[in-house]
Protein backbone atom coordinates (compact mmCIF):
# COMPACT_ATOMS: atom_id res chain seq x y z
CA UNK A 1 0.00 0.00 0.00
CA UNK A 2 2.82 2.16 0.36
CA UNK A 3 4.14 1.92 -3.29
CA UNK A 4 2.72 5.31 -4.63
CA UNK A 5 4.58 4.95 -7.64
CA UNK A 6 1.99 2.64 -8.90
CA UNK A 7 -0.10 5.15 -7.54
CA UNK A 8 0.73 7.87 -9.67
CA UNK A 9 1.52 5.67 -13.03
CA UNK A 10 -2.19 4.81 -13.19
CA UNK A 11 -3.85 8.10 -12.34
CA UNK A 12 -5.02 7.77 -16.17
CA UNK A 13 -4.80 4.18 -16.97
CA UNK A 14 -7.62 4.13 -19.60
CA UNK A 15 -7.15 0.85 -20.95
CA UNK A 16 -7.63 -0.46 -17.59
CA UNK A 17 -8.46 -4.04 -17.82
CA UNK A 18 -12.01 -4.38 -16.44
CA UNK A 19 -11.71 -7.79 -14.19
CA UNK A 20 -15.01 -7.65 -13.54
CA UNK A 21 -15.94 -7.26 -16.96
CA UNK A 22 -17.49 -10.54 -16.98
CA UNK A 23 -20.44 -9.02 -14.17
CA UNK A 24 -20.92 -5.87 -16.67
CA UNK A 25 -24.45 -4.87 -17.21
CA UNK A 26 -25.06 -5.72 -21.13
CA UNK A 27 -26.45 -4.25 -23.88
CA UNK A 28 -25.57 -1.64 -25.93
CA UNK A 29 -24.02 1.56 -25.11
CA UNK A 30 -22.03 -0.18 -22.79
CA UNK A 31 -18.55 1.66 -21.49
CA UNK A 32 -16.30 0.01 -19.25
CA UNK A 33 -15.64 1.59 -16.20
CA UNK A 34 -13.10 4.39 -16.77
CA UNK A 35 -14.55 5.56 -19.80
CA UNK A 36 -17.91 6.12 -17.50
CA UNK A 37 -15.86 8.14 -15.03
CA UNK A 38 -14.26 10.36 -17.83
CA UNK A 39 -17.64 11.08 -19.49
CA UNK A 40 -19.09 11.56 -15.78
CA UNK A 41 -16.79 14.10 -14.85
CA UNK A 42 -17.25 15.74 -18.03
CA UNK A 43 -20.51 15.96 -17.53
CA UNK A 44 -20.42 17.08 -14.06
CA UNK A 45 -18.49 19.89 -15.15
CA UNK A 46 -20.53 20.72 -18.64
CA UNK A 47 -23.99 20.58 -16.68
CA UNK A 48 -23.19 22.75 -14.14
CA UNK A 49 -22.83 20.10 -11.37
CA UNK A 50 -19.52 21.84 -10.15
CA UNK A 51 -18.48 25.28 -10.03
CA UNK A 52 -17.81 28.18 -7.67
CA UNK A 53 -21.23 27.49 -5.96
CA UNK A 54 -19.69 23.66 -5.37
CA UNK A 55 -16.18 23.39 -5.48
CA UNK A 56 -16.42 19.57 -4.65
CA UNK A 57 -18.64 17.28 -5.37
CA UNK A 58 -18.93 13.28 -5.00
CA UNK A 59 -19.66 10.77 -8.08
CA UNK A 60 -20.84 7.69 -7.86
CA UNK A 61 -21.47 5.03 -10.69
CA UNK A 62 -24.97 3.21 -10.87
CA UNK A 63 -23.84 1.00 -13.19
CA UNK A 64 -20.79 0.03 -11.15
CA UNK A 65 -22.34 -0.32 -8.24
CA UNK A 66 -24.88 -2.54 -9.57
CA UNK A 67 -21.98 -4.90 -11.83
CA UNK A 68 -20.60 -5.40 -8.14
CA UNK A 69 -23.79 -6.37 -6.50
CA UNK A 70 -24.50 -9.27 -9.08
CA UNK A 71 -21.12 -10.01 -9.19
CA UNK A 72 -21.05 -10.64 -5.76
CA UNK A 73 -24.30 -12.91 -5.80
CA UNK A 74 -22.92 -15.13 -8.81
CA UNK A 75 -19.51 -15.48 -7.16
CA UNK A 76 -21.29 -16.93 -4.29
CA UNK A 77 -23.98 -18.84 -5.98
CA UNK A 78 -21.51 -20.38 -7.41
CA UNK A 79 -19.17 -21.29 -4.89
CA UNK A 80 -22.28 -22.71 -2.42
CA UNK A 81 -23.80 -26.11 -2.64
CA UNK A 82 -27.15 -25.82 -4.19
CA UNK A 83 -30.14 -24.44 -2.01
CA UNK A 84 -27.94 -22.80 0.28
CA UNK A 85 -29.73 -19.80 1.93
CA UNK A 86 -27.09 -17.07 1.22
CA UNK A 87 -27.55 -13.05 3.01
CA UNK A 88 -25.85 -10.14 1.21
CA UNK A 89 -25.83 -7.91 4.27
CA UNK A 90 -23.86 -4.42 2.81
CA UNK A 91 -21.91 -2.96 5.46
CA UNK A 92 -24.29 0.59 5.85
CA UNK A 93 -21.01 2.48 7.49
CA UNK A 94 -18.92 2.02 4.14
CA UNK A 95 -21.56 4.57 2.64
CA UNK A 96 -24.03 5.71 4.52
CA UNK A 97 -26.28 7.34 2.39
CA UNK A 98 -30.46 5.42 1.14
CA UNK A 99 -30.53 5.79 -2.30
CA UNK A 100 -27.49 3.99 -2.18
CA UNK A 101 -28.89 1.44 0.25
CA UNK A 102 -31.95 1.84 -1.83
CA UNK A 103 -30.05 0.66 -5.19
CA UNK A 104 -28.15 -2.09 -3.34
CA UNK A 105 -31.65 -3.42 -1.63
CA UNK A 106 -33.20 -3.48 -5.42
CA UNK A 107 -30.04 -6.19 -6.60
CA UNK A 108 -31.18 -7.76 -3.04
CA UNK A 109 -28.63 -7.02 -0.67
CA UNK A 110 -29.60 -6.45 2.66
CA UNK A 111 -27.95 -4.00 5.46
CA UNK A 112 -25.25 -4.62 8.00
CA UNK A 113 -25.61 -2.07 10.62
CA UNK A 114 -23.95 -0.87 13.88
CA UNK A 115 -25.49 1.97 15.04
CA UNK A 116 -29.21 3.22 16.03
CA UNK A 117 -28.33 5.58 12.93
CA UNK A 118 -27.68 2.91 10.60
CA UNK A 119 -30.19 1.05 11.36
CA UNK A 120 -32.42 4.39 10.93
CA UNK A 121 -30.95 4.81 6.80
CA UNK A 122 -31.20 0.76 6.00
CA UNK A 123 -35.22 1.13 7.26
CA UNK A 124 -35.70 4.20 5.90
CA UNK A 125 -34.02 2.64 2.73
CA UNK A 126 -36.95 -0.35 2.96
CA UNK A 127 -34.19 -2.91 3.86
CA UNK A 128 -36.14 -5.36 5.56
CA UNK A 129 -35.60 -6.58 9.01
CA UNK A 130 -35.27 -10.19 7.50
CA UNK A 131 -31.88 -8.51 5.37
CA UNK A 132 -30.84 -6.61 8.32
CA UNK A 133 -28.02 -8.03 11.15
CA UNK A 134 -27.11 -5.67 14.04
CA UNK A 135 -23.14 -5.81 14.95
CA UNK A 136 -21.76 -3.05 16.64
CA UNK A 137 -19.68 -3.66 20.22
CA UNK A 138 -21.52 -1.29 22.08
CA UNK A 139 -25.58 -2.02 21.41
CA UNK A 140 -27.34 -0.66 24.64
CA UNK A 141 -30.30 -2.59 25.68
CA UNK A 142 -32.84 -0.58 24.13
CA UNK A 143 -30.99 -1.31 21.05
CA UNK A 144 -30.91 -4.84 21.52
CA UNK A 145 -34.81 -4.54 22.44
CA UNK A 146 -35.38 -3.26 19.69
CA UNK A 147 -33.59 -5.47 17.08
CA UNK A 148 -35.20 -8.10 18.72
CA UNK A 149 -38.66 -6.57 18.62
CA UNK A 150 -37.85 -5.85 14.85
CA UNK A 151 -36.50 -9.86 13.90
CA UNK A 152 -33.26 -8.33 12.98
CA UNK A 153 -30.71 -10.49 13.59
CA UNK A 154 -27.69 -9.90 16.53
CA UNK A 155 -24.47 -10.73 16.67
CA UNK A 156 -23.38 -10.87 20.26
CA UNK A 157 -19.90 -9.16 20.86
CA UNK A 158 -19.21 -10.62 24.82
CA UNK A 159 -20.45 -12.36 27.60
CA UNK A 160 -21.94 -9.31 29.33
CA UNK A 161 -24.26 -8.56 25.98
CA UNK A 162 -25.16 -11.99 26.23
CA UNK A 163 -26.55 -11.58 29.64
CA UNK A 164 -28.91 -8.59 28.67
CA UNK A 165 -30.26 -11.03 25.91
CA UNK A 166 -30.35 -13.42 28.23
CA UNK A 167 -32.80 -11.07 30.12
CA UNK A 168 -34.76 -9.59 26.98
CA UNK A 169 -35.34 -12.94 26.01
CA UNK A 170 -36.89 -13.75 29.18
CA UNK A 171 -39.79 -10.94 28.30
CA UNK A 172 -40.48 -12.08 24.91
CA UNK A 173 -43.29 -13.33 23.61
CA UNK A 174 -42.87 -17.09 23.41
CA UNK A 175 -45.09 -17.23 20.49
CA UNK A 176 -43.21 -14.78 18.61
CA UNK A 177 -41.07 -15.58 15.59
CA UNK A 178 -37.35 -17.24 16.73
CA UNK A 179 -34.83 -15.01 16.78
CA UNK A 180 -31.84 -14.81 14.48
CA UNK A 181 -28.87 -14.72 17.53
CA UNK A 182 -25.06 -15.42 17.43
CA UNK A 183 -21.95 -14.44 18.90
CA UNK A 184 -18.99 -12.50 16.98
CA UNK A 185 -15.68 -14.00 17.80
CA UNK A 186 -12.11 -12.82 17.49
CA UNK A 187 -10.24 -15.84 16.10
CA UNK A 188 -6.99 -14.05 16.68
CA UNK A 189 -5.19 -14.80 13.61
CA UNK A 190 -3.17 -12.08 13.16
CA UNK A 191 -3.10 -7.95 11.90
CA UNK A 192 -3.03 -6.66 8.19
CA UNK A 193 -0.88 -3.92 7.02
CA UNK A 194 -3.30 -1.51 8.99
CA UNK A 195 -3.08 -2.06 12.60
CA UNK A 196 -6.47 0.28 13.05
CA UNK A 197 -8.63 -1.46 10.59
CA UNK A 198 -7.46 -5.36 11.78
CA UNK A 199 -10.00 -7.29 14.13
CA UNK A 200 -8.30 -10.15 14.68
CA UNK A 201 -5.07 -9.13 16.21
CA UNK A 202 -4.67 -10.81 19.94
CA UNK A 203 -6.07 -7.69 21.64
CA UNK A 204 -8.67 -6.67 19.20
CA UNK A 205 -11.88 -4.74 20.83
CA UNK A 206 -14.25 -7.08 19.29
CA UNK A 207 -15.55 -10.16 20.00
CA UNK A 208 -14.81 -13.14 21.91
CA UNK A 209 -11.23 -13.75 21.57
CA UNK A 210 -10.92 -17.53 21.12
CA UNK A 211 -7.94 -18.21 21.77
CA UNK A 212 -7.72 -16.38 25.75
CA UNK A 213 -7.89 -18.99 28.56
CA UNK A 214 -10.66 -20.46 28.71
CA UNK A 215 -12.76 -18.81 25.87
CA UNK A 216 -13.14 -21.60 24.01
CA UNK A 217 -14.93 -23.72 26.79
CA UNK A 218 -17.17 -20.87 27.68
CA UNK A 219 -18.42 -19.92 24.30
CA UNK A 220 -18.99 -23.50 23.87
CA UNK A 221 -20.88 -23.51 27.51
CA UNK A 222 -22.86 -20.56 26.14
CA UNK A 223 -23.80 -22.44 23.00
CA UNK A 224 -25.02 -25.35 24.72
CA UNK A 225 -26.82 -23.46 27.79
CA UNK A 226 -28.78 -21.77 24.93
CA UNK A 227 -30.62 -23.51 22.23
CA UNK A 228 -31.82 -20.27 20.67
CA UNK A 229 -27.70 -18.80 19.93
CA UNK A 230 -27.50 -20.74 16.37
CA UNK A 231 -25.37 -18.15 14.58
CA UNK A 232 -21.14 -17.56 15.01
CA UNK A 233 -19.91 -13.89 13.71
CA UNK A 234 -16.07 -12.95 12.28
CA UNK A 235 -14.94 -9.93 10.75
CA UNK A 236 -11.56 -10.69 10.50
CA UNK A 237 -10.68 -7.27 9.16
CA UNK A 238 -10.68 -4.50 6.76
CA UNK A 239 -8.57 -3.52 4.28
CA UNK A 240 -5.15 -4.56 4.06
CA UNK A 241 -6.09 -8.38 5.47
CA UNK A 242 -4.17 -10.46 3.06
CA UNK A 243 -6.46 -13.29 1.72
CA UNK A 244 -5.39 -16.07 3.40
CA UNK A 245 -5.37 -14.54 6.10
CA UNK A 246 -9.09 -13.60 5.76
CA UNK A 247 -9.45 -17.65 4.95
CA UNK A 248 -7.58 -18.42 8.70
CA UNK A 249 -10.13 -16.45 10.58
CA UNK A 250 -12.81 -18.11 9.05
CA UNK A 251 -11.24 -21.88 9.05
CA UNK A 252 -10.89 -21.31 13.30
CA UNK A 253 -14.45 -20.09 12.80
CA UNK A 254 -15.72 -23.24 11.16
CA UNK A 255 -14.11 -25.43 13.04
CA UNK A 256 -15.58 -24.01 16.12
CA UNK A 257 -18.99 -24.02 15.28
CA UNK A 258 -18.46 -27.73 13.89
CA UNK A 259 -17.01 -28.82 17.53
CA UNK A 260 -20.51 -26.83 19.41
CA UNK A 261 -22.39 -28.84 16.84
CA UNK A 262 -21.26 -32.38 17.70
CA UNK A 263 -21.38 -31.48 20.96
CA UNK A 264 -25.01 -30.41 20.61
CA UNK A 265 -25.81 -33.84 18.79
CA UNK A 266 -27.12 -31.42 16.63
CA UNK A 267 -27.03 -28.88 13.90
CA UNK A 268 -27.73 -25.73 16.60
CA UNK A 269 -25.36 -23.43 14.85
CA UNK A 270 -27.47 -23.08 11.32
CA UNK A 271 -25.58 -19.74 9.94
CA UNK A 272 -22.02 -18.21 9.78
CA UNK A 273 -21.63 -14.51 8.95
CA UNK A 274 -18.23 -14.30 7.56
CA UNK A 275 -17.93 -10.75 7.75
CA UNK A 276 -16.70 -8.44 5.28
CA UNK A 277 -13.43 -7.46 4.47
CA UNK A 278 -12.36 -8.10 1.02
CA UNK A 279 -9.51 -5.52 0.16
CA UNK A 280 -9.92 -3.17 -2.60
CA UNK A 281 -7.04 -2.16 -5.35
CA UNK A 282 -6.33 1.31 -4.96
CA UNK A 283 -3.41 1.51 -7.77
CA UNK A 284 -5.39 1.01 -10.43
CA UNK A 285 -9.27 0.26 -12.31
CA UNK A 286 -8.73 -3.41 -12.14
CA UNK A 287 -11.13 -4.88 -9.47
CA UNK A 288 -9.12 -7.34 -7.77
CA UNK A 289 -9.06 -9.35 -5.74
CA UNK A 290 -12.89 -10.06 -7.11
CA UNK A 291 -15.49 -11.51 -5.25
CA UNK A 292 -15.13 -14.47 -7.44
CA UNK A 293 -11.36 -15.23 -6.74
CA UNK A 294 -12.66 -14.88 -2.80
CA UNK A 295 -15.29 -17.24 -3.27
CA UNK A 296 -13.02 -19.82 -5.17
CA UNK A 297 -10.38 -19.53 -2.09
CA UNK A 298 -12.68 -19.87 0.85
CA UNK A 299 -14.07 -22.93 -1.05
CA UNK A 300 -10.87 -24.53 -1.42
CA UNK A 301 -9.15 -23.05 1.75
CA UNK A 302 -12.63 -23.67 4.06
CA UNK A 303 -14.68 -26.25 2.08
CA UNK A 304 -16.96 -26.86 5.38
CA UNK A 305 -18.56 -23.36 5.14
CA UNK A 306 -19.79 -23.97 1.24
CA UNK A 307 -20.39 -27.80 1.89
CA UNK A 308 -24.50 -27.07 2.55
CA UNK A 309 -24.47 -27.66 6.04
CA UNK A 310 -24.43 -23.75 6.91
CA UNK A 311 -26.40 -20.58 5.39
CA UNK A 312 -24.20 -17.71 5.14
CA UNK A 313 -24.10 -14.32 5.58
CA UNK A 314 -21.85 -11.75 4.20
CA UNK A 315 -21.04 -8.03 5.08
CA UNK A 316 -18.95 -6.37 2.22
CA UNK A 317 -18.52 -2.48 1.96
CA UNK A 318 -15.67 -1.43 0.58
CA UNK A 319 -15.61 -3.91 -2.01
CA UNK A 320 -18.71 -3.23 -2.92
CA UNK A 321 -18.50 0.54 -3.51
CA UNK A 322 -15.07 1.95 -3.27
CA UNK A 323 -14.18 1.82 -6.85
CA UNK A 324 -17.54 3.60 -7.94
CA UNK A 325 -16.73 6.54 -6.09
CA UNK A 326 -14.75 9.61 -7.41
CA UNK A 327 -14.79 12.85 -5.61
CA UNK A 328 -14.22 15.68 -7.99
CA UNK A 329 -12.45 18.85 -7.13
CA UNK A 330 -12.10 22.65 -8.67
CA UNK A 331 -8.45 24.02 -9.05
CA UNK A 332 -8.43 27.25 -6.98
CA UNK A 333 -5.08 28.82 -6.68
CA UNK A 334 -2.02 26.87 -7.88
CA UNK A 335 1.16 27.95 -5.92
CA UNK A 336 4.76 27.04 -5.22
CA UNK A 337 6.76 26.77 -1.78
CA UNK A 338 10.60 25.45 -1.36
CA UNK A 339 10.41 24.91 -5.23
CA UNK A 340 7.82 22.65 -5.09
CA UNK A 341 4.24 23.15 -7.12
CA UNK A 342 1.17 22.89 -4.86
CA UNK A 343 -1.98 23.01 -6.22
CA UNK A 344 -4.32 24.28 -3.72
CA UNK A 345 -8.11 22.31 -4.16
CA UNK A 346 -11.12 21.88 -2.79
CA UNK A 347 -10.98 18.39 -1.83
CA UNK A 348 -8.76 17.92 1.72
CA UNK A 349 -9.54 16.19 4.93
CA UNK A 350 -13.30 16.59 5.16
CA UNK A 351 -13.66 14.24 2.23
CA UNK A 352 -10.54 12.45 3.02
CA UNK A 353 -9.83 12.29 6.48
CA UNK A 354 -7.95 8.72 6.37
CA UNK A 355 -5.57 9.97 3.66
CA UNK A 356 -4.70 12.84 5.11
CA UNK A 357 -4.34 11.90 8.33
CA UNK A 358 -3.05 8.06 7.57
CA UNK A 359 -1.23 8.61 4.06
CA UNK A 360 0.89 5.91 3.69
CA UNK A 361 -2.20 3.71 4.34
CA UNK A 362 -4.25 5.32 2.38
CA UNK A 363 -2.73 6.62 -1.25
CA UNK A 364 -5.44 7.71 -3.33
CA UNK A 365 -5.11 8.07 -7.07
CA UNK A 366 -5.76 11.62 -8.17
CA UNK A 367 -6.88 12.54 -11.70
CA UNK A 368 -6.12 15.71 -13.50
CA UNK A 369 -8.51 17.27 -15.54
CA UNK A 370 -8.84 20.49 -17.58
CA UNK A 371 -11.01 23.35 -17.20
CA UNK A 372 -14.06 21.36 -19.52
CA UNK A 373 -13.48 18.13 -17.35
CA UNK A 374 -11.61 16.47 -20.11
CA UNK A 375 -8.36 14.45 -18.76
CA UNK A 376 -5.55 17.21 -18.59
CA UNK A 377 -2.28 16.21 -21.12
CA UNK A 378 1.09 17.69 -20.99
CA UNK A 379 4.37 16.89 -19.09
CA UNK A 380 3.72 15.17 -15.38
CA UNK A 381 5.53 17.46 -12.60
CA UNK A 382 5.48 16.21 -9.29
CA UNK A 383 3.58 18.85 -7.38
CA UNK A 384 1.58 18.66 -3.96
CA UNK A 385 -2.45 18.40 -4.47
CA UNK A 386 -3.83 19.94 -1.06
CA UNK A 387 -7.13 20.76 0.31
CA UNK A 388 -9.63 23.86 2.07
CA UNK A 389 -8.62 22.99 5.30
CA UNK A 390 -6.38 25.16 7.42
CA UNK A 391 -3.70 22.60 8.70
CA UNK A 392 -0.68 21.95 6.81
CA UNK A 393 -1.45 17.95 6.48
CA UNK A 394 -4.29 18.86 4.48
CA UNK A 395 -3.23 17.06 1.42
CA UNK A 396 -4.29 14.47 -0.80
CA UNK A 397 -1.26 14.04 -2.64
CA UNK A 398 2.34 14.70 -1.83
CA UNK A 399 4.69 15.34 -4.96
CA UNK A 400 2.53 13.68 -7.02
CA UNK A 401 3.70 13.14 -10.90
CA UNK A 402 0.98 14.58 -12.88
CA UNK A 403 0.00 17.38 -15.24
CA UNK A 404 0.72 20.70 -14.13
CA UNK A 405 -2.66 21.61 -12.34
CA UNK A 406 -3.73 25.59 -13.07
CA UNK A 407 -6.48 27.85 -11.57
CA UNK A 408 -10.16 26.03 -12.71
CA UNK A 409 -9.05 23.17 -13.34
CA UNK A 410 -9.92 19.82 -11.35
CA UNK A 411 -8.54 16.58 -9.71
CA UNK A 412 -10.66 13.91 -9.14
CA UNK A 413 -9.72 11.61 -6.13
CA UNK A 414 -10.45 7.82 -6.93
CA UNK A 415 -11.74 5.10 -5.38
CA UNK A 416 -13.46 6.66 -3.20
CA UNK A 417 -16.94 5.43 -3.34
CA UNK A 418 -16.69 3.78 0.28
CA UNK A 419 -15.81 5.56 3.72
CA UNK A 420 -14.57 8.72 1.59
CA UNK A 421 -16.83 11.39 0.68
CA UNK A 422 -19.95 10.37 2.69
CA UNK A 423 -17.77 10.70 5.77
CA UNK A 424 -17.73 14.09 6.06
CA UNK A 425 -15.52 15.84 8.52
CA UNK A 426 -16.96 19.01 9.98
CA UNK A 427 -12.76 20.63 10.11
CA UNK A 428 -13.34 24.45 9.10
CA UNK A 429 -17.10 24.11 9.09
CA UNK A 430 -16.66 22.91 5.56
CA UNK A 431 -20.11 21.85 4.36
CA UNK A 432 -20.65 18.32 3.08
CA UNK A 433 -20.21 18.15 -0.65
CA UNK A 434 -22.98 16.94 -2.70
CA UNK A 435 -23.48 13.26 -4.03
CA UNK A 436 -24.65 12.23 -7.45
CA UNK A 437 -25.44 8.93 -8.84
CA UNK A 438 -24.57 8.72 -12.58
CA UNK A 439 -25.29 6.49 -15.78
CA UNK A 440 -23.21 7.05 -18.42
CA UNK A 441 -23.84 5.42 -21.77
CA UNK A 442 -23.20 5.74 -25.22
CA UNK A 443 -20.60 5.14 -28.04
CA UNK A 444 -17.25 4.58 -26.61
CA UNK A 445 -15.43 5.75 -29.73
CA UNK A 446 -17.76 8.95 -29.84
CA UNK A 447 -17.49 11.74 -27.30
CA UNK A 448 -20.78 11.44 -25.64
CA UNK A 449 -21.02 14.04 -22.07
CA UNK A 450 -24.75 14.50 -23.25
CA UNK A 451 -25.55 10.98 -22.78
CA UNK A 452 -24.71 11.29 -18.46
CA UNK A 453 -27.48 11.42 -16.49
CA UNK A 454 -27.37 12.35 -12.60
CA UNK A 455 -29.43 11.85 -9.91
CA UNK A 456 -28.71 13.60 -6.30
CA UNK A 457 -28.58 10.93 -3.77
CA UNK A 458 -27.50 13.93 -1.07
CA UNK A 459 -28.04 17.75 -1.29
CA UNK A 460 -25.08 20.12 -0.87
CA UNK A 461 -25.24 21.41 2.92
CA UNK A 462 -26.81 24.66 3.52
CA UNK A 463 -24.43 27.43 5.66
CA UNK A 464 -27.91 27.55 7.47
CA UNK A 465 -27.68 24.22 8.42
CA UNK A 466 -23.83 24.33 9.28
CA UNK A 467 -24.82 26.90 11.70
CA UNK A 468 -27.56 25.15 13.11
CA UNK A 469 -25.72 21.81 13.63
CA UNK A 470 -22.74 24.41 15.40
CA UNK A 471 -25.45 25.64 18.03
CA UNK A 472 -27.20 28.28 15.65
CA UNK A 473 -30.15 28.10 17.93
CA UNK A 474 -28.21 28.36 21.23
CA UNK A 475 -27.83 32.20 20.91
CA UNK A 476 -27.25 32.98 24.12
CA UNK A 477 -26.38 29.76 26.01
CA UNK A 478 -23.64 30.55 27.50
CA UNK A 479 -23.19 34.89 27.67
CA UNK A 480 -24.59 35.61 31.11
CA UNK A 481 -24.46 32.01 31.80
C1 LIG B 1 -16.56 -2.57 8.78
C2 LIG B 1 -17.18 -3.89 8.90
C3 LIG B 1 -17.54 -4.58 7.75
C4 LIG B 1 -17.22 -4.10 6.35
O1 LIG B 1 -15.84 -4.07 6.11
P1 LIG B 1 -15.32 -3.77 4.63
O2 LIG B 1 -13.85 -3.78 4.77
O3 LIG B 1 -15.84 -2.43 4.26
O4 LIG B 1 -15.83 -4.84 3.74
C5 LIG B 1 -18.20 -5.78 7.90
N1 LIG B 1 -18.50 -6.28 9.12
C6 LIG B 1 -18.15 -5.63 10.26
C7 LIG B 1 -18.50 -6.23 11.55
C8 LIG B 1 -17.48 -4.43 10.18
O5 LIG B 1 -17.12 -3.80 11.30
Amino acid sequence: MTDSADVRDTAHATDAANSADAADLGGPGRLPLTLRRERAVRAAVAQGLIGAHAPVAGLLDVTGIREDARALHAAFAEATAPGTPVLHAFAVKAAPLVPVLELLRAENIGAEVASPGELALARTAGIEPELTVLDSPAKTTAELREALDLGIAVNADNPQELARLDALLTERDPAAAPPRLGIRINPQVGGGSIEALSTATATSKFGVALRDEGARDWLVRAFLDRPWLTRLHTHTGSQGIPLDLLAAGLTETVALAEEINHKAGRRQIDTLDIGGGLPVNFHSDDRTPDFAAYARLLRREVPVLFGGGYGLVTEFGRALLAKHGTALARVEYTKTAGGRPIAVTHAGAQIAARTVYAPESWPLRIAAYDAEGRPKSGPAVAQDVAGPACFAGDLLARDRALPLLEPGDHTAALDTGAYYFAHHYAYNSLVRPPIYGFVAEGDPSAEGADEVRFAVVREQQGLAEVVAESGGGLRGALVGF
